[in-house]
């Protein structure tokens, strides 16, 4: 299952060949992430249930004796060059250096001193799929530019954000960069994104979790994204109208909800149905979790489904395909979409020894409606970034 894994030694090996240089590299890493449970709930302030990956953006630095940063990225070919002292000043340039010179300018504002250097980046979490190639890169970038100086986790997590969300230009939460710092193995990390505090909840070792790639990108979502945080806003306001005083559908309960719900325009209140009774399944799966109940677990992954399919309404063809398929399948506790929407991945809780079939079954199925071959990866929940000894 899953990609060629990148090992480090080899990012070194690329770096000095790519550069022409005999210098020796730091490698560091940051993971991709599933997430398991609660979407397009983070920037709603509310709850979330993600894994970091072993999948992970590998990023080798080493200085130069100039004040020019060259940056390259293996996986789109293609290299940026900016002086130091034009990064604060630097535009957005629409492509995929934006995450990297974001991040950069955020820790400049923060009173990190860059210098000159060299930087080779290669990943093996698919990009564009839903398992946040982006924050990888944003963390494993941040942590490498940083190099030896001490910065707080939770603070890298949200420089990378500022730098995907006001740089790079796209309004995320704080979940995927979040994952990617905070990541343990064995563990799914359940972030309150009001509070930014989290707790471990380790999974039970019983069940396999497989994400299913569509092989569709989810280019589209963008601006569907964006739509989504402008119609969640008008839900607060309208719940505002009705005389409770709401910040974010975090304050909402779904008893208030329901109460009120007649007086929130049709739209924005299907998006917060999804919302608020997703915050509540995070917190049921939580428990589910920990009482080992797989089939608990497997009921609200397809909640969460046919949420997003019906009431977010940020499904696709393919992935509904991906999910019907699955749950109709021996030994498969539940299936859903994971990631922004539109696209990506489905994750499913598979019993070990019906991952095969699954497999083969969704191969074959997938390939006969749609022509396309699904590629699957096995999530094993791993460690948050840091070095790699390479
Ligand atoms: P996801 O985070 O789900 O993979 P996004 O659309 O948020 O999808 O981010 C994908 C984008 O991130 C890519 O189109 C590219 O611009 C950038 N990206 C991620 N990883 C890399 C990488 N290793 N090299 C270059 N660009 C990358
Ligand atoms: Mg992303």
């Amino acid at each position: 299952m899953s990609t060629l894994a990148i090992v480090p030694r080899e990012i070194i090996t690329a770096f000095r060949e790519y550069f022409r240089s005999e210098a020796k590299p730091q490698v560091y890493r940051a993971p991709g992430r599933v997430n398991l449970i609660g979407e397009h709930t983070d920037y709603n302030l509310g709850f979330v249930f993600p894994i970091a990956l072993e999948m992970a953006c590998y990023v080798a630095i080493a200085p130069v004796p100039n004040e020019t940063v060259r940056i390259y990225s293996r996986d789109s070919d293609d290299e940026v060059t900016v002086a130091v002292d034009a990064l604060p000043s630097a535009v957005r340039a629409g492509k995929w250096s934006d995450y990297v010179i974001g991040v950069a300018r955020e820790l400049i504002a923060a009173g990190t001193q860059l210098a000159g250097c060299n930087v080779y980046i290669a990943s093996d979490v698919p990009l564009g799929s839903g398992l946040s190639s982006s924050a990888a890169l944003e963390i494993a970038s941040a942590c490498a530019l940083l190099g030896p100086r001490h910065m707080d986790p939770i603070d890298i997590a949200l420089l990378g954000q500022r730098a995907e969300s006001q740089f790079a230009g796209m309004p995320c939460g704080i979940m995927d960069q979040y994952a990617s710092v905070f990541g343990r193995e064995g563990s799914a990390i359940q972030i309150d994104c009001r509070s930014l505090e989290h707790d471990y909840v380790p999974l039970p070792q019983d069940v396999d979790i497989v994400a299913v790639n569509s092989m569709v990108k989810h280019e589209l979502g963008t601006s569907a994204y964006r739509d989504r945080v402008a119609e969640c806003a008008a839900a607060v306001e309208a719940v505002r109208h009705t005389g409770h005083d709401v910040k974010s559908l975090r304050d909402v309960s779904l008893t208030l909800f329901e109460r009120i719900q007649d007086s929130v325009p049709v739209v924005p209140r299907r998006r917060a149905r999804h919302v608020v009774s997703e915050n509540q399944r995070v917190l049921d799966f939580a428990s589910a979790a920990r009482d080992h109940n797989l089939r608990e677990m497997g009921r609200l992954f397809v909640a969460s489904h046919r949420s997003m399919q019906y009431d977010y309404e940020i499904s696709s063809e393919e992935i509904d395909f991906l999910v019907d398929t699955a749950i109709k399948h021996p030994g498969v506790y539940g299936s859903r979409m994971t990631g922004g929407g539109f696209g990506g991945c489905t994750v499913n809780l598979v019993a070990p020894h019906a991952v095969e079939d699954l497999r083969n079954e969704l191969t074959r199925a997938y390939q006969a409606r749609f022509g396309k071959t699904p590629a699957f990866y096995d999530c094993k929940p791993a460690a948050g970034a840091g070095r790699v000894n390479a």
